[in-house]
């Protein structure tokens, strides 16, 4: 014998009732076949509306459009069925109908709906359904036989919620059905309790229903059909690429479903368990779909986390007092007291000293919870053995399922870290102790970017970045270009790169599904009215559900560089080539390094000195190692470098200074290559990164030139004053040359003392030959000394310092991808 369940979804209409039909008939022609149906989809709704308005007697509308709904579905199914007996039909229909309306006028009468007839007033849904399956298989010629599970579905009397007394229900199915028919129908949802009244098993119970028909029938196989095509890795509806599980243990769908997983009613799987019944949840709109094959085995599957739920409206009581750890049974009495009120525990976290109970239940029982809980501690409470019970609303639980969870190390962590780089905070956790779930308990309304997030962490073999670019200057602009042409590249390794947004220094761009190659970006971003600002950034974040948003600044503004902090202790990465936040005073520089800790975010900034080349990543990594900076001598300026270079090759000071004012490797006013401000602040950040505590007070600079044409702000004014100072310089040249040195603009870093300015160096010196325009550093260490370790190469240019910032975004990554 099969069992096949079919939900509301499934009954919405007379369309979907000749769905279902026809799948019943492909089954039946093997199998002889047991039926169970839920109401119509919205019907059990409107049952239940209509006897929360007898307290109000404001039921004649309800029940009309109760008659209309019913009745419509009635006349489509006449229209497809033409042999069906419409008389009897109609006959039926007036009969439950009529049940419905007497009843509900009675609980009028009354002033109350009492409890037997609450169950039998909104089980009529499901009466309806078996009784037009039954007309519509007449029509074809079958007969049906139809089971009444009011006859042996036995709820035990003394369970918080409806819990069938299994051995006894399959008892009273015996003895009721010694025969049974090929084709057999039951309404789902609907029970008697032990003295032989209506009850029912509460919403979504025909999952269960049918578990229990399986059982009776020692079926082969429970199938609940449904409108989705089995059980997803997390909600189908908040998680658009859930995966489907082809497969899962009883285990793995028991936990599922009581943690929230509305796919299936909780208790639904409990009884197939016990008789080794197998289930299978299929979709009624794609019959050829394999499903989802629930059974003892748990799946052979790399994932050890199968699955994501989520419980959306909890409260969290806490008991606690100085005195709990010597009260004998508290514990014990917190939960018979809850139990008491007929109100189950979802979970449950004890502090290790006893301290304090925390346990969550349903939001809607909170108040119900405290009473109790008031009235059994009162004395203690007012004795100060027990602190006031606090009670935290608003909450939601989320939760990791998965067999193969147990005894494997770092779950926990993976999915702690993820809902931390999401930046929901977890209020209590708890795992249950086979190790096949761990929940966390956070604020409802952070509950679905949480559980997209986990979804996202946890099963998604992909990294995300979301980049977000400021400043679309040369350098801007080029990083912009490199990442609109490299995310199919990165997308190939699992890398998702979205470009998200693009600011300038009045406005933001920002594109939730991502800035194209072919978007013309620069006249979109034009037409932005709201600049970059933390409050539009946070709600653009929250409302896209950015999942690892990056902010990388192109900009050398003072401004943007002191909200770095503001940005990292709101859970973006900071990325960037501005030199202003790392040479900012030490307080804000402890800041920036503090916010990145406590927020798990990166602040990278390896294009601050030497471009693209990789001098802040191994100083970092040989500190790390225990290594100690002794000293450092470095050309740090690209503009310098190639100025200097020329000098030698025989050009004035004015005339390499034009050339290279020409090729774009100086500022548009050089002076402010030449004034050493910019070298300065680089040494600075090298020094720093050592561990100096120095401002940038603490340098000596000398300029290039003398201070008055350092200072000079017009650029012409100060390309023809600088003419005049050639001739001077020209002895500088010709002394150096004379002791067969050459010139060079380096910063030194010696005994935590920086000096910035001009030195003659000879053929011996690290830094004697550098090309024209080349960054190089020769860092003293205590491993790498007397030889020192030389990094050397173009550190300028707006393609290798985009290049080294897209460096940077990518190791944003290593924080966030945790690839199960
Ligand atoms: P029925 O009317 O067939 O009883 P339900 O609405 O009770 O259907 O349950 C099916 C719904 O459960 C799906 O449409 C889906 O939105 C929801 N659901 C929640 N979590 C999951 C999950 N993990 N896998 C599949 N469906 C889920
Ligand atoms: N019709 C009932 C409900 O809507 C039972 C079910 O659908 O499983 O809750
Ligand atoms: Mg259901």
């Amino acid at each position: 014998m099969n069992v096949l369940k079919f939900g509301g979804s499934s009954l919405a209409n007379a369309d979907r009732f000749s769905q279902v039909v026809e799948i019943i008939n492909g089954v039946n022609e093997s199998h002889p076949t047991a039926v169970v149906v839920s109401a119509p989809q919205g019907i059990t709704n409107k049952l239940v509306a209509l006897t929360e308005a007898i307290s109000e007697q404001n039921t004649d509308a309800l029940l009309s459009d109760l008659k209309d709904h019913l009745a419509g579905i009635l006349t489509d199914s006449f229209t497809k069925y033409s042999d069906i007996n419409q008389s009897e039909t109609l006959a039926a229909f007036e009969t439950i109908y009529d049940d419905v309306s007497r009843k509900v006028h009675g609980a009028e009468l009354l002033g109350h709906c009492p409890e037997q007839t609450y169950a039998q007033i909104v089980s009529s849904g499901e009466r309806f359904s078996v009784m037009l399956l039954g007309a519509i298989f007449q029509s074809q010629g079958k007969s049906t036989q139809k089971f009444d599970p009011e006859r042996f579905i036995h709820v035990k009397d003394d369970a918080i919620e409806p819990i069938v007394e299994i051995n006894l229900t399959r008892e009273a199915f015996k003895e009721h059905y010694s025969e049974v028919a090929n084709l057999c129908l039951m309404p789902g949802f609907v029970a008697r309790d032990m003295a032989g009244a209506t009850t029912t098993l509460g919403r979504n119970g025909s999952d269960y229903s049918a578990a229990i028909l399986a059982v009776c029938l020692d079926a082969n196989v429970c199938e609940v059909w449904t409108d989705v095509d089995g059980v997803y890795n997390s909600d189908p509806r908040l998680i658009n690429d859930a995966k489907l599980l082809d497969t899962m243990s009883y285990h793995e769908a028991m936990e599922l479903s009581y943690f929230g997983a509305k796919i299936l009613h909780p208790k639904t799987i409990s009884p197939l368990r016990q008789f080794k019944i197998p289930c299978r949840i299929k979709n009624t709109h794609a019959p050829e779909n394999p499903g989802t094959y629930i059974s003892e085995t748990s799946a052979e599957s790399d994932d050890m986390i199968r699955a994501v739920t989520n419980l959306p409206d909890v409260a969290m009581i806490t008991v606690s007092g100085p005195e709990m750890k010597g009260m004998v049974g508290m514990a014990s009495r917190v939960f018979s007291t809850i139990s008491q009120a007929d109100i189950s525990i979802i979970m449950i976290s004890q502090s290790s000293a006893e301290y304090c109970i925390s346990f969550c239940v349903p939001g809607s029982e909170a108040d119900t919870a405290m009473n109790a809980l008031n009235i059994a501690f009162d004395l203690e409470i007012k004795s100060k053995l027990l602190d006031p019970i606090q009670i935290k609303k608003n909450l939601a639980v989320i939760t990791v399922v998965g067999d193969r969870m147990q005894h494997q190390r770092g779950i926990a962590a993976k999915f702690f870290t993820a809902l931390a780089n999401a930046r929901v905070n977890i209020i209590a956790i708890a795992q249950d102790s086979s190790e096949r779930t761990i929940s966390a308990v956070v604020r409802a309304k952070r509950l679905d970017d949480a559980t997209r997030i986990c979804h996202t962490s946890l099963f998604k073999k992909q990294a995300a970045i979301d980049a977000i670019v400021i400043g679309c200057g040369t350098v801007g602009s080029e990083l912009i270009q490199q990442i609109l042409t490299q995310s199919e590249r990165l997308a190939k390794q699992n890398i998702q790169l979205n470009l998200i947004g693009i600011a300038n220094s009045r406005q933001i761009l920002l594109k939730p599904e991502g800035i194209q190659a072919s978007d013309d970006w620069r006249a979109e971003l034009s037409q932005q009215e709201q600049g970059l600002n933390l409050e539009t950034l946070n709600q653009f974040s929250q409302d896209a559900h950015l999942l690892n948003p990056v902010l990388i600044d192109c900009t050398s503004s003072a401004e943007i560089a002191t909200q770095y902090a503001d940005y990292l202790e709101n859970g973006y990465h900071v990325v960037t080539a501005n030199k202003k936040a790392n040479t900012d005073n030490l307080d804000y520089y402890n800041r920036l390094r503090t916010a990145a800790r406590s927020q798990h975010k990166k602040f990278q900034y390896e294009t601050n000195v030497g471009a693209g080349l990789p001098v802040i990543d191994n100083l970092q990594s040989l500190l790390k190692a225990g290594d100690e900076l002794i000293q450092f001598e470095g050309i740090l300026s690209g503009s310098l470098s190639y100025i200097f270079g020329e000098v030698h090759n025989g050009l004035s000071l004015s005339e390499a200074t034009a050339k290279a004012r020409e090729l774009g490797y100086t500022e548009p006013n050089p002076a402010e290559d030449l004034n050493g401000l910019d070298v300065a602040r680089k040494a600075l950040v090298i020094a720093r990164e050592a561990g100096m505590q120095l401002e940038l007070d603490d340098l000596t600079v000398e300029a290039a030139v003398p201070e008055a044409l350092a200072n000079l702000t017009d650029a012409d004014e100060f390309m023809s004053q600088l003419a005049d100072y050639d001739a001077e310089f020209k002895v500088l040249v010709d002394k150096a040359e004379a002791e067969q040195k050459v010139l060079r603009y380096v910063a030194q870093i010696n005994d935590a003392k920086i000096t910035v300015g001009i030195q003659a160096v000879d053929i011996n010196h690290p830094l004697y030959a550098i090309k024209a325009g080349e960054n190089a550093m020769a860092i003293h260490t205590k491993y790498y000394n007397p030889v020192p370790f030389v990094i050397r190469g173009y550190g300028a240019g707006a393609q290798v310092t985009a290049a080294g910032l897209f460096g940077d975004m990518l190791k944003t990554m290593s924080v966030e991808t945790s690839v199960s």
